[in-house]
């Protein structure tokens, strides 16, 4: 089981920077809480977010959070300001550990934000980084107070491919495999020939309706499994 603490940064008093309209504490949520929901789809991971909405834990109380709950990976999500424009992202000085995490987070979000610029990979002596006891990432998602990266974070579509950006990076990390059932990717099973044979005879007998839909390969197995039984009573002129 991997546990991963999603951290939106800023929220509730401390609105984070400000710009163009926007405001950082809520597109550090909106991304935090995508990326939470995305990494549902998966096995074998817990998620826990310092925030859930607009509220403000202080650093100290993140780091405590994530360090007590006994967190795998720490992913901070921020939004730049200050005269630039383009995405980077953050560790703590020579941490190798997160240095190799950062690596593939960093050019899976890179693959997902075509149209931002890339800033690069770097470290510096943040709080969420150093008081974390996992590895840890700070990413800056743009500057806030730059037009053309603040017209991207309007857009519903680059707050999703940011998410994704995140959750593929640790999905590729931590070799994540997606849950087999739900979801939105799950795919529509076509039967083959055969096993449309064994279905019809399924439905003609009453135990299927017609319009069931085939989910999975439990589904084929009882289908396949039931069609000859109901053949062999056929023949006996038990049915
Ligand atoms: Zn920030």
């Amino acid at each position: 089981m991997v546990k991963v603490f999603i951290d939106a940064g800023h929220g509730g008093s401390d609105p984070g920077a400000v710009g163009n309209g926007l405001k950082e504490k809520d597109i550090t949520l909106k991304i935090a809480k995508r990326v939470d929901e995305l990494l549902k789809e998966y096995q074998n991971v817990q998620t826990k977010m310092s925030r859930t909405g607009d509220t403000y834990p202080s650093l100290t109380d993140r780091t405590n959070e994530a360090n007590n709950w006994g967190a795998n990976f720490l992913l901070s999500i921020h939004i730049n300001a200050g005269g630039g424009n383009g995405y980077e992202d953050y560790v703590y000085p020579d941490s190798t550990n997160s240095i190799a995490y950062q690596n593939i987070i960093h050019a899976e979000i890179i693959k997902k934000i075509g149209q931002m610029g890339n800033r690069g990979k770097k470290q510096a002596n943040y709080h969420m980084l150093r008081e974390s006891n996992m590895p840890s990432i700070l990413t800056e998602c743009g500057f806030i107070d730059n037009s053309s990266d603040a017209a991207l974070l309007k857009q519903d579509a680059f707050i999703e491919g940011l998410a994704q950006g995140h959750v593929n990076g640790l999905v590729k990390s931590f070799g994540l495999i997606k849950k087999e059932v739900g979801g939105v990717t799950e795919e529509k099973i076509v039967l083959t020939p055969g096993q449309k044979n064994a279905f019809d005879k399924l439905v003609k007998h009453g135990l299927m309706a017609a319009d069931y839909e085939v989910k999975d390969s439990v589904d084929i197995r009882l289908i396949t499994m039931l069609a000859p039984l109901l053949t062999k009573l056929e023949t006996k002129g038990s049915l």
